[in-house]
């Protein structure tokens, strides 16, 4: 696999709450990690927005476990954890597989049943890629960052181009 590839999102989509959890499920989808910052909530809101926590039961009730996958500290995911209910991972160091891996062998599901959702090309999707599932990217919620992400989103930038550039078609393109 090229290594563009392993930057290319299978699903493009604005924000969470654009996410069809019907097409998860026809894809045999059972579990979903997501990140937080950027993804669930902005960076610097330290609480679960009632948004958020619909969506995680909304895809509950669905029967697609939801766990937060998040390189953000202990005190960061457990204040989620705690708030939804949902577990969480936190110091997961995407793109490795480490947490991903943790998080799928307490769901006790395979990695073809495992999706990944987050905002950031170099962390979430290049993670997901390489560890073999399906991979969604969102839109940051917000233009703010947290200081590790500012050099990433750099970076992301010139992958994206790349992907642009080879892929058109589906680059950016959302469904509604
Ligand atoms: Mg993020």
């Amino acid at each position: 696999m090229a290594v563009l590839e392993k930057f290319r999102p299978n699903l493009y989509i604005r924000d969470f709450q654009q996410l069809d959890l019907a097409v998860l499920k026809d894809k045999g989808i059972k579990l979903l990690l997501c990140d937080i910052d950027n993804t669930m909530v902005p960076p610097d809101q330290k609480v679960i927005s009632s948004e958020a926590r619909a969506f995680c039961e909304t895809a509950k009730s669905q029967k697609i476990q939801v766990m937060f996958v998040s390189n953000n500290n202990q005190k960061r995911v457990e204040k989620f954890v705690d708030d939804s209910g949902f577990l969480g991972i936190w110091t997961a160091l995407k793109p490795l597989s480490f947490g991903f891996a943790k998080a799928i062998k307490k769901a006790g599901v395979s990695t073809r049943e495992t999706a990944v959702l987050g905002d950031q090309l170099l962390t979430d999707i290049y993670g997901a890629k390489r560890s073999g599932l399906l991979a969604i990217k969102s839109e940051p919620l917000v233009q703010r960052d947290l200081p590790i992400t500012r050099l990433n989103r750099f970076f992301e930038r010139w992958i994206q181009k790349q992907l642009d550039n080879k892929y058109p078609h589906e680059t950016g393109v959302y469904y509604d």
